[in-house]
């Protein structure tokens, strides 16, 4: 199988941190320089963010989802993959869909727990007050909040999906499980998930067959196992030595609900027994202290969709923490929003209290400018945390790179 994908570590010499590097994920849409924040476009679009400004505030990878572009696929497919079709002709990522799939019967993004006996009745999911997905080893069940329609969402379905979507890198379909669940019911959730991704990398092999003609999609085993070390360790095992006729995966997608204080010694368990030549990327954080904790444990991309929805929210991030510009006080501050701050919002000098003007303004134009004013300032802040965080990496001063920014974003 020819692979037009590839890692390349630059550096990676830090007695504190044996397991960060700076390295370079080499796509056919061109370089990833790590660690980087993939900025997320859902529907193959980032929100108030168009392909302009991506590029102009130095963002490398739009990250897209299987499940939200699944209606989409053929005809992305068609035009030339989603590099063409969104007009982002850089390197793209998508996730499985399994997140959302599994996130409808909540509403707010929480997950629920699928430990049920009658998981494949069809009938539950006519009833209007039960869930809307179900897990059993075969896929998820769901109703299409589009269509109305049940859907059987299944690893092959995924795989299939996102070779359509043609984004450089795809994540094979797993089960997440909830942070509720018990032991018992994270290790059925984790076997599901070793099965999964065989079944995922058995269909990825076979469309990358049917679609020679198109550039090489590189495909990332996800791990999962809660916050149990041992079944994180055994997802590592499992998932790196996984092979389908010699071929394995070609990165790792960390996953799950993961709280603060557990994150360092789940990545630290996964990332020791992954191999060091492949890359890893840390699914749906980005707040700066999680971007330190992936970094030091031997994450390399990352994304969420922090950054853009807290700026149409009007939460602005600065070196010195982040505020709410819908704040009264801001109503006559003639400051720009951070004045280290190197993105074109701050540079052409649009004020506090004119951007909250625009945010608070009851016209749909006002608001659209100051989305995406406001948008280009906060992607800005973590992409360029992103890229001083590898030049420190790669220069040898990390800890007072990491001890210096804590100081003043999380002083107050
Ligand atoms: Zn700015």
């Amino acid at each position: 199988m020819k692979r037009d994908f590839s890692f390349e570590i630059v550096s990676d010499v830090c007695s504190q941190h044996p397991l960060m590097r700076a390295g370079i994920i080499r796509t056919p849409h061109g370089d990833i320089r790590t660690p980087n924040f993939n900025v997320v476009g859902t529907h193959g679009e980032v929100k108030f963010l168009p392909p302009s400004d991506m590029r102009n505030i130095g963002a490398q990878v739009m990250l897209s989802n299987g499940y939200h572009l699944l209606r989409r696929a053929t005809v992305i497919s068609a035009s030339g993959g989603l590099a063409k079709w969104s007009g982002w002709d850089g390197p793209t990522f998508t996730d499985s869909g399994g997140f959302q799939v599994m996130s409808l019967g909540s509403g707010l993004g929480k997950v629920i727990s699928m430990d049920v006996a009658d998981a494949n009745d069809e009938s539950k999911l006519r009833e209007p007050d039960e869930r809307l997905a179900r897990v059993d080893d075969e896929g998820v069940l769901f109703r299409d909040p589009y269509s109305s329609r049940i859907i059987k969402f299944t690893p092959e379905l995924s795989i299939e999906v996102q070779h359509k979507i043609g984004a450089d890198v795809m994540m094979s379909f797993d089960e997440l499980t909830n942070i509720s669940d018990t032991y018992d019911y994270n290790v059925r959730a984790l076997e599901r998930t070793r099965r999964w991704a065989i079944r995922g990398l058995r269909e990825h092999i076979r469309q990358t067959e049917l679609r020679r003609n198109r550039p090489y999609q590189a495909l990332y085993g996800v791990l999962q196992g809660g916050y149990y070390l041992d079944l994180r360790a055994k997802a590592a095992k499992d998932i790196s030595s996984m092979t389908v006729d010699g071929e394995g995966f070609d990165g790792f997608g960390l996953g799950g609900v993961l709280t603060k204080q557990d994150l360092p010694s789940i990545l630290t368990t996964m990332c020791e027994i992954l191999p060091n030549d492949k890359p890893r990327h840390l699914l749906g954080l980005s707040h700066p202290d999680d971007i330190f904790v992936g970094v030091e444990t031997g994450s390399d991309t990352f994304d969420c969709v922090a950054p853009t929805r807290e700026a149409r929210h009007g939460r602005i991030y600065t070196m010195d923490g982040n505020f709410n510009l819908k704040k009264s006080e801001f109503k006559d501050d003639e400051r720009v929003l951070d004045d280290e701050c190197d993105c074109p919002t701050c540079q052409a000098g649009h004020s506090r209290a004119e951007l909250r003007a625009l945010l608070k303004s009851g016209d749909l134009s006002d608001h659209a400018k100051a989305y995406n004013l406001l948008t280009i300032h906060n992607v800005r802040f973590i992409v360029r945390l992103c890229e001083q965080i590898r030049q420190a990496i790669i220069d040898g001063y990390y800890d007072e790179y990491k001890r210096n920014f804590c100081y003043r974003y999380y002083r107050r």
